[in-house]
């Protein structure tokens, strides 16, 4: 289903978008300008968990126009994905990196669905996008994957789209999809030295 499955390679990193994905979206049209707003959606933090434990690389890509805006209040945005970053550790959830697009339409190559971000991204930490999938609940966010040569999941109830490699409704079933069940016990298991036991000298 996701193309670096297909041809039987791990994945290696999962790019994640922000808004919509793992945090409540604002209103159409409007941005999550503050750490107040930032309310993160159910299930995502545990989701973003079994990637880290997975051995995925997670990587925050976002678009946040507003910033190109005169009297944007870049320490909000700043503070906004400190508090992020804050509320995943609550829940033993981390990003390995985040990029953000402050710049307004059609004026970069960062700007979702241009695959900038994820270009930058493949080149500072060394990841091999072909073994990537990005998830996202816009099409742009599909559109993103699609030009930088990965995997794509689109999410959203009802959502659809010809260019996506799958369709979920949020982002733990997307990571259903990602992680293998059996991997995933697996690596959970070894990460609890004691669940079983090994005899020092027999
Ligand atoms: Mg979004
Ligand atoms: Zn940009």
């Amino acid at each position: 289903m996701i193309a670096a499955h297909a041809v039987g390679r791990p994945l290696e990193a999962v790019f994640l978008d922000r808004d919509g994905t793992i945090n409540v979206p604002a209103a159409a049209g409007d941005y999550v300008r503050s750490p107040d707003e930032l309310v993160l959606l159910p299930g995502a933090a545990a989701a973003i968990r079994r990637l880290n434990r997975a051995g995925l690389r997670t990587v925050l890509v976002t678009n946040q126009r507003w910033l190109s805006m005169p009297g944007a209040d870049r320490a909000a945005f700043v503070a906004t994905q400190d508090r992020l970053v804050e509320l995943l550790a609550a829940e033993g959830a981390r990003l390995d990196a985040a990029y953000h697009c402050p710049h307004a339409h059609r004026s970069c190559l960062c700007r979702k669905p241009a695959p900038g971000m994820l270009w930058r991204a493949a080149d500072e930490l060394a990841i091999d996008l072909t073994r990537s999938v990005i998830v996202g609940d816009a099409v742009s966010d599909v559109q993103a994957g699609r030009a930088a040569g990965t995997g794509t999941i689109l999410l959203g109830a009802g959502a659809r789209s010809p260019l996506a490699d799958a369709v979920r409704p949020d982002l733990p079933s997307a990571v259903d999809a990602l992680i293998p069940h059996r991997a995933a016990q697996r690596r959970q298991h070894l990460e609890e030295p004691h669940a079983c036991g090994r005899q020092e000298r027999f």
